[in-house]
């Protein structure tokens, strides 16, 4: 190597290390010019660098390959390093001279290992710092992280681009149910295909990320938002490469979308919007899950909140009472049951059930109550009994989230027991079920109770994705038709409500159930039930839910009808 070749060479090698002295901002292109001039000057004509994570990895022939200075021709291996990092990963360099080449000096040699082992350890720093950032921004399972959610925000309001999307919070709907009923493993594969079709619709520059569980954050483009929601609300995903078998996947979600000028603080400016919004989405009991996020649904959150905190303090102070509505024999107006009703009396004002069950029933805390409600049911039935009274039987509501419990069969019975009361004066009213796996537990439940000689009805049939067929799978008692059965308009027998509601007591009759009908307000619609033989009526013709003390007063008595 002749004087000038050195001091270039020197020169080259200083300007590359410079180059690669800023990890994480380095400019990829400047270090490969440098590095393809010394090579020129050590007469290399190739250069391949090998990284792997781990020595298994190595064996495995599992990493990255690089080749940043390349040439096609014959060529033979000169230099060949292998370091192992602290960490274990494992750098491999590997130069090749062209067949042709004279053999290397002795100094050429020396020279080309300094520049390997410069670029080996540069190589081994920055995938390190890329497996570190893989750590910091994507979960265990390699899904990005909250933290990749607002890195991504931050970027775009500085690009000044993040009123061209949306973002969501979404929460995969009864997802433990799919695990149980696919199994984790498949479970697993369950979300990710979902993920990735997630994905596929946040358009450039968007990100879906997991926060944890089955909640999920993502950032998608304004233009994207059809496809996108179309996804929330359910799509077929596909678990088994050798099946055809597919499960229904969908998310309840809070939408917010990010309007222009938006001030973008930090993460919160737009977390705060998600959660009520999502909570919201979640709350709702309906096939459309999505809520977007305005000032009433903040109002609506806090609201939920308050509840929330109020419900244990209430409980223990007895706030929650039983209110008994009669249900009468459309023919004799005698009362043959009634159904207990939810009433939180606080500082005089009662609260109706509409306005603190559905807030209850997005957490386990309906369960307890609900079981509050039903032991004292049972006391009071318990004391009828004792006092001589004519007895009837009494419905109790269970919400839906029971079906999570798995002991909530003996659950049921241990407070039936525990109080003494027979069971022929207790029925169990839950609402139906859309899918398999709530359904299968849901057979398991009423069949116990059924083996006990405890009576159960199909509570609000007609309000959700009911179907007689589901019905007849399982060994009900008493079908509870709702009221949006019963034609307001009871003189056009024409309507198809009308027709609606003559057919499913009929066919309801053929599977042997016994049937009620809710709401009855008027005389004409309990003369509709009387012409479509439906024995009992429940509604405000009779009485509203009353007090346990007016309602005892008329047990054993009946309304005068004609
Ligand atoms: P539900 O079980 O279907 O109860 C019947 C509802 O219809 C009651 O509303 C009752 O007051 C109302 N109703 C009765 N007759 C008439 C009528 O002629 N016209 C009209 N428009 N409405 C009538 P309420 O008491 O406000 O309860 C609403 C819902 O809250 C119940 O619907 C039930 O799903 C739930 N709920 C009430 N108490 C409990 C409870 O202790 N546990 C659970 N899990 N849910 C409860
Ligand atoms: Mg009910
Ligand atoms: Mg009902």
């Amino acid at each position: 190597m002749d004087e000038e070749k050195r001091q270039q060479f020197l020169e080259e090698y200083m300007k590359m290390n410079d180059a690669m002295a800023r990890p994480g901002m380095f400019d990829r292109n400047e270090v490969v010019f440098h590095l393809s001039n010394l090579c020129k000057l050590l007469r290399v004509c190739k250069g391949v660098t090998e990284f792997y994570i781990n020595p298994s990895m190595e064996k495995a022939g599992r990493g990255e390959r690089l080749c940043d200075v390349d040439y096609n021709g014959p060529c033979r291996i000169i230099h060949r390093i292998r370091i192992v990092t602290k960490s274990m990963a494992i750098v491999i360099g590997t130069l090749y001279a062209k067949e042709e080449e004279p053999e290397h000096s002795p100094e050429e040699m020396y020279k080309m290992d300094l520049v390997l082992r410069s670029i080996l350890s540069f190589v081994s720093m920055n995938r390190l710092l890329g497996a570190i950032e893989q750590m910091a921004f994507n979960d265990d399972t390699g899904y990005p992280n909250i933290r990749s959610f607002t890195r991504r925000l931050e970027k775009l309001n500085i690009e000044g681009t993040l009123h061209q999307f949306n973002t969501a919070l979404l929460n995969l709907r009864h997802f433990s149910l799919v695990n149980e009923d696919v199994g984790r493993q498949a479970g697993d594969i369950v979300m990710r295909n979902y993920c990735r079709m997630i994905e596929a619709v946040v358009g450039e520059g968007g990100i879906l990320c997991r926060m944890g569980g089955d909640n999920f954050l993502a950032i998608f483009r304004k233009e994207n938002t059809e496809s996108f929601l179309e996804i929330m609300r359910g799509i077929p995903i596909a678990y088994d490469p050798n099946s055809q078998r597919r499960i229904m996947v969908s998310a309840g979600t809070g939408v917010f979308v990010i309007p222009e000028g938006f001030e973008y603080v930090n993460q919160g400016s737009v977390m705060d919007k998600l959660i009520p919004a999502n909570r919201a989405a979640r709350m709702q009991d309906k096939e459309d899950l999505i809520v977007f996020y305005d000032e009433k649904v903040t109002k609506a959150f806090d609201k939920t909140k308050r509840i929330q905190m109020q419900f244990p303090i209430a409980l223990e102070k007895n706030e929650f009472h039983v209110f008994y509505q009669p249900k009468v024999n459309v023919y004799t107006g005698k009362i043959v049951g009634a159904e207990a009703l939810c009433r939180w009396i606080k500082d005089d004002r009662i609260i109706p059930p509409v306005e603190f069950i559905p807030i209850l029933e997005t957490t386990t805390e309906i369960c307890l109550l609900d079981f509050y409600m039903l032991d004292k049911v049972c006391k009071d039935i318990k004391r009828w009994l004792d006092e001589g009274r004519e007895v009837v039987k009494v419905s109790v509501n269970l919400s839906r989230k029971h079906l999570l419990d798995v002991d909530l069969f003996e659950h049921i019975l241990s407070i039936i027991n525990q109080n003494g009361t027979p069971h022929e004066y207790i029925e169990i009213e839950l609402t139906e079920t859309t899918t398999d796996v709530e359904f299968r537990d849901l057979k398991r439940v009423v069949a116990g109770l059924q083996h006990e000689g405890i009576s159960t009805s199909v509570d609000d049939f007609g309000m959700g994705y009911s179907s007689l067929n589901l019905i007849r799978e399982i060994p009900w008692n008493v079908l509870k038709i709702d009221k949006c059965f019963l034609p307001v308009d009871v003189k056009n027998t024409e309507s198809v409500t009308s027709m609606m509601y003559k057919h499913v007591l009929s066919m309801a009759k053929d599977i042997g159930l016994e049937c009620i009908t809710e709401g009855v307000e008027t005389r004409e619609q309990l003369e509709l039930l009387r012409e479509n033989e439906c024995n009992t009526a429940q509604g405000f013709l009779f009485d509203k839910p009353l007090p346990t003390a007016e309602f005892e007063k008329k047990l054993g008595t009946s309304y005068v009808i004609d």
